[in-house]
């Protein structure tokens, strides 16, 4: 019988995963990796939000994709569901299948998953390996106050719906990238060399989604209800609407986009990525009307709605201007 330490699974655990950049110490966390279950604490007047994506090779990401990239999108799409709850990071668990013991790979690998796990304070706590095709499951952990989980069915009617950032960007990088999309033949470039810049920025947006961890920190006691939007705003506002029993408007020509995208394709396309090309991991949520300053005001000072101009300049984020670029949910 092979001794436990000796079997390249348990190696592979103790050398990538069970370090102390990804299994750290963290207040509530009783015991992480290393036992056949790890022992976490939920505080009384806490719910604790799980949520899980699985991640294909092939199918949600290229195979030959950089490995810490992969790591950094799959855990960042699963913190923008936690986000998306209102929820704060406490831990995750990571399901690995790999064709084989790649070191190279799974070191890389493992410094993909550090950066966002140190950045929340996000310890890995267990898992598991498996050998076959590549695949990469994560499910996080959060703490959300009890009464203030935002769930989709709360928005009602007279609420104004608001988006966390530019939309569309991830759905255009799969042009820059060379990736397949489902937008169809028209779904191009306007531009035949974006800039460097340009191709950088829609890379980024596909592979280093930032989840709205602390914006949904400080201002989702607001929300009455959120989604974060990995399919396009309109699916995902629809999830929203039809939780809530409520409709919904959607002003075109109020919706964010990026420097970028204004760069590098037409507005039919610009439109069509933002209601349906998805993977943008920016918030959905709606706020009563009685709340939108406050909203409008934690927004800003994290900086976190730019707006911009039909030229594409920054505008300036006044009340106003708050209202211009929000909808009103309708009965
Ligand atoms: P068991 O057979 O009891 O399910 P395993 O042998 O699969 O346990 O795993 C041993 C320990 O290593 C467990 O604590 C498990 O949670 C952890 N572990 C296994 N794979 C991973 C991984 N990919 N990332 C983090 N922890 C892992
Ligand atoms: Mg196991």
């Amino acid at each position: 019988m092979h001794k436990p330490s000796s079997h390249p699974e348990f190696q592979i655990i103790r050398r990538f995963f069970a370090t102390s950049n990804l299994s750290f110490p963290r207040e509530g966390i009783e015991l992480g990796i290393g036992d056949d279950a790890a022992l976490i604490e939920v505080p009384l007047n806490k719910y604790l939000a799980m949520s899980m994506d699985v991640l294909i090779a092939g199918i949600h990401f290229p195979a030959d994709a950089d490995p810490s990239s992969i790591a950094n999108r799959a855990l960042a799409v699963n913190l923008s569901d936690l986000a998306a709850m209102g929820a704060e990071p406490y831990c995750f668990t990571l399901g690995l299948v790999l064709p084989q013991s790649d070191e190279a790979w799974l070191a890389d690998f493992s410094v993909g998953l550090q950066h966002l796990a140190r950045q929340y304070n996000c310890p890995l706590v267990g898992g598991d390996t498996s050998q076959g095709p590549m695949s990469i499951c994560i499910q996080v952990q959060g703490l959300v106050d009890r009464d203030r989980a935002a769930r989709r069915s709360g928005a009602s009617v007279g609420d104004r719906i608001y988006v966390s950032g530019t939309l569309g960007d991830a759905a255009i990088a799969l042009l820059t990238l060379g990736l397949d999309s489902h937008l169809g033949g028209d779904f191009c470039l306007s531009v035949n060399e974006p800039s460097t810049e340009c191709l950088q920025f829609f890379e980024d947006a596909y592979y280093k989604p930032q989840p709205q961890i602390e914006f949904a920190s400080a201002a989702g006691k607001l929300f009455s209800s959120a989604i974060d939007i990995s399919d396009g705003l309109q699916g995902d506002l629809q999830h929203i609407l039809d939780e809530s029993e409520v409709g919904g408007n959607i002003r075109l020509d109020a919706l964010p986009y990026s420097s970028s995208s204004m760069c590098c394709v037409s507005p039919e396309n610009r439109l069509l990525a933002a209601l349906f090309g998805g993977d943008d991991y920016e918030l959905c949520f709606t706020v009563a009307e009685k709340d939108c300053v406050e909203l409008e005001t934690i927004a800003k000072q994290l900086g976190v709605i730019a707006y911009l101009g039909a030229d594409g300049s920054q505008v300036e984020a006044t009340a106003q201007a708050f209202q211009h670029f929000s909808a009103q949910a309708q009965s």
